[in-house]
């Protein structure tokens, strides 16, 4: 029996197939959505980061009845080929891409982003968090002759500051730009291009973020719902911009974080009566 988590079941991705680019565990973002789209019926392609990855992520793979996978390391050009040809050869088309995929190091995601930030982590991190977002909708664009749909994920730290963040927060507001313009770019071949801006999760990214805990327990007790984000929200939000559903809507960020993003000034008054 297929294992689709806690995701609804229906029929809205049926005959659809897609690309998922970032399932590193069971705690990924890219692995919630591909529950949700395979709960959907949508075929799933993989793409994974290395040997010791296909080993965590084959059995996902195979716990939701799928099991095309290719190895794509973002900063390799020769796999990153190999990768889509593959797909491009077995699939012929395709119908959507998720790219779920970042990284900046951990020198570079703590204290003073003026003091930490070096050239070589800046290149780094908006290669593998930026650039590669780029490539893959030029990629995935030149297999979706019918039109399709693109979804990335971005974060908070693009559009304010939060501590820690640093040139990952750089690099997310490169990569909401580049959003933008993908869409402009891919909107006249019927292709939509979207983000979407997630609350603070417990994933192996988060891990690498100085704070990452305070992250979230002020993600969830600041927010508007005064509860933590959950990969339900994100997933959903996530089938709604991939599916049918989404049509008209292109080059949009849209937050699934309980509505912290809305808060300008969080409630810790504690009780106090006073306004003078
Ligand atoms: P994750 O660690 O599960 O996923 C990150 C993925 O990036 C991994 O699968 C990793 O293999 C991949 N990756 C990194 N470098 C790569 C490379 N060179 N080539 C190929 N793949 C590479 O963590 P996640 O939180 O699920 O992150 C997914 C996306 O969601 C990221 O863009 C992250 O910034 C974003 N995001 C996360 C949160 C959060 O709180 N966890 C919030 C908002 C946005």
């Amino acid at each position: 029996m297929a294992d689709f988590g806690n995701m609804p079941v229906g029929t809205l991705m049926a005959g659809k197939r897609g690309l998922v680019m970032g399932v590193a565990n069971k705690n990924s973002i890219a692995w919630g959505i591909s529950q949700q789209l395979a709960a959907q019926g949508a075929e799933l392609a993989f793409t994974y980061q290395g040997e010791a990855l296909e080993r965590r992520v084959r059995p996902l793979v195979e716990s939701i009845g799928m099991d095309f996978m290719v190895p794509a390391d973002v900063t390799d050009d020769a796999e990153m080929d190999a990768a889509f040809s593959e797909i491009s050869k077995k699939w012929g088309k395709i119908d959507f891409l998720v790219h779920a995929i970042a990284f900046a190091g951990k020198d570079e995601l703590q204290g003073s982003m003026v003091a930490n930030t070096t050239r070589e982590g800046f290149r780094r991190a908006m290669d593998i968090s930026v650039f590669s977002f780029i490539d893959a909708a030029r990629r995935a664009s030149q297999i979706m002759p019918d039109g399709g749909a693109m979804v990335t994920m971005t974060y908070l730290g693009a559009e304010r500051t939060v501590p820690s963040y640093n040139v990952m927060g750089v690099a997310k507001a490169g990569l909401e730009a580049s959003t933008r313009y993908a869409a402009r770019d891919l909107g006249p071949m019927g292709i939509r291009v979207n983000a979407i801006s997630a609350g603070p999760m417990r994933t192996l990214a988060m891990a690498g973020i100085r704070g990452g805990k305070s992250l979230m327990s002020t993600g969830r007790d600041w927010s508007l719902l005064k509860e933590d984000t959950s990969m339900e929200g994100v997933a959903g939000c996530a089938l709604y911009l991939l599916s049918p559903l989404g049509q008209s809507i292109a080059g949009e960020v849209i937050h699934v974080d309980a509505g912290f993003h809305a808060v300008g000034v969080p409630d810790l008054s504690d009780g106090d009566e006073g306004g003078a």
